[in-house]
């Protein structure tokens, strides 16, 4: 709602915008789809493409092949269904509020565990398609079983039939003709860890599951567990998790999962004999997709000891050239970046000084030959220029920030126009 809406980079007014780079995007398929062997692409598009637009990012990857896609809400599976998408959307959140025959009129694949969502979704169907609608000739469902996939929480604690609720759990879903159990999946809380101990614990829980499901006569087709982190690990043993369908999130975005170690550094060295606390990226082939720039729109020049932005959290050391730049925490630059990290302009970095505010951030480019209002300022992504080249990446601006790089880039706020480009 609060995206501006126009149809070109020219058009847009403020200089402030996300570009969308979509051979990136389909580099990165590529990466994951080598990464992943046999199984299936399940691309995760929640959060509206992780802030890169997912209409446009559904498209793309759904005519690059992916064999389906997952959304955390309801309403992004509606969202992508009304961008053409035909390829099966998988709900994982599964909170539906009610709204299961939402769910099913847009033929959108709920994913279930607990005895209320089977209910509610097999009264629907035995209500039939009119029934469950509301609205006649709109959902033109069969009126056989519907497909669902079973969540299994195997250590992750946030959603999912436990390991004890289970046995009931198969025997309740045996019991009710209208569901047809297509997927099982888990989710895994620890792929990024250096050690796969845990996720290998989760793995050993799952077959279990599946066994357990086997025993009551219940085959999914499709069993899933892998987000972009347990895709992507060399390890080979956890070759195991990849299953018949893996859901990257973040990798296809451009973004190397970490593999970061919470065990206690002893010596300074990890378990491994690494002595990085900060992680080990599993994979350098992946592209930056999403690109975030804007403009100087004023540049000053200020004497020793003159306070910048709100609160005077920075005085300048010496006669200081400070710009500023049309992006705030309104934007999605975080205010945590306050006297910290860096803005790209002629292709040279120039530290953020002095608060965030909420449009606008000031850098200091007082070693910035030659800069003027107007020049072009990356906050994410690459840039070269009369002084160099560089490039951002949403790891660094979450180190920052103290966060992940998921938060950096499904952050960039609606206010930031999306442009798709195809270089
Ligand atoms: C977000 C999510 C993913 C994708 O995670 P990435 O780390 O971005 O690859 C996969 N599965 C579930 C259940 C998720 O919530």
């Amino acid at each position: 709602i609060l995206r501006p809406r126009r149809a070109s980079a020219a058009d847009a007014v403020r200089p402030t915008r996300a570009e969308i780079n979509l051979a990136a995007l389909r580099h990165n398929l590529r990466v994951v789809e080598r990464h992943a062997g046999r199984a299936k692409i399940w691309a995760v598009l929640k959060a509206d493409g992780y802030g890169h637009g997912a209409s446009a990012v559904a498209r793309t990857l759904e005519r690059a092949g992916v064999g389906g896609f997952c959304v955390a809400l309801l309403e992004e599976g509606i969202d992508l269904r009304k961008a053409g998408i035909a390829a099966p959307i998988l709900v994982m959140g599964g909170y539906y509020g009610g709204a299961h025959a939402e769910v099913l009129a847009h033929r959108l694949t709920p994913v279930v565990y607990d005895g209320a969502q089977l209910e509610a979704f097999a009264r629907l169907v035995r209500a039939g398609p009119t029934g469950r609608t509301g609205q006649t000739g709109q959902s033109g469902q069969p009126s056989g079983p519907i497909d669902v996939h079973v969540k299994v929480d195997t250590g992750m604690a946030r959603l999912g039939v436990t390991m004890d609720q289970l046995p009931a759990f198969a025997d309740r879903l045996r019991a009710t003709r209208e569901l047809h159990v297509r997927g099982l999946m888990t989710h895994l809380a620890q792929g990024d860890a250096l050690l796969p101990e845990e996720t290998q614990e989760q793995i050993r829980l799952f077959e279990q599951a599946t066994a357990l499901l086997a025993s009551r006569g219940i085959a999914p087709e499709v069993r899933h567990a892998a987000n972009s982190a347990a895709i992507l690990r060399p390890d080979i043993a956890l070759a195991d998790a990849r299953f018949d369908a893996v859901r990257p999130g973040v990798a296809l975005f451009g973004v190397p999962p970490l593999l970061v170690s919470d065990a206690p550094v002893s010596d300074g060295l990890l378990p491994n004999g690494l002595d990085d606390g900060a992680g080990l990226p599993v994979s350098s082939e992946l592209r930056p997709v999403m690109r975030v720039r804007s403009e100087i729109v004023d540049v000053r020049d200020l004497p020793v000891g003159a306070k910048v932005g709100y609160g005077a959290l920075w005085r300048a050391p010496r006669p200081s050239r400070i710009a500023t730049i049309a992006m705030g925490y309104a934007d999605g630059l975080s205010r945590q970046l306050s006297n910290k990290g860096h803005i790209l302009v002629r292709g040279k970095r120039a530290p953020i000084v002095g608060a965030v505010s909420m449009d606008m951030v000031m850098i200091d480019v007082t070693e910035h030959a030659g800069v003027s209002v107007r020049d072009e300022a990356v906050v994410l992504g690459a840039q070269e220029g009369p002084l160099g080249k560089d490039v951002i990446l949403a790891q660094e601006i979450a180190e920052h920030a103290g966060t992940i790089a998921w938060e950096v880039l499904t952050s960039i706020s609606r206010r930031v126009p999306r442009f798709y480009r195809e270089p």
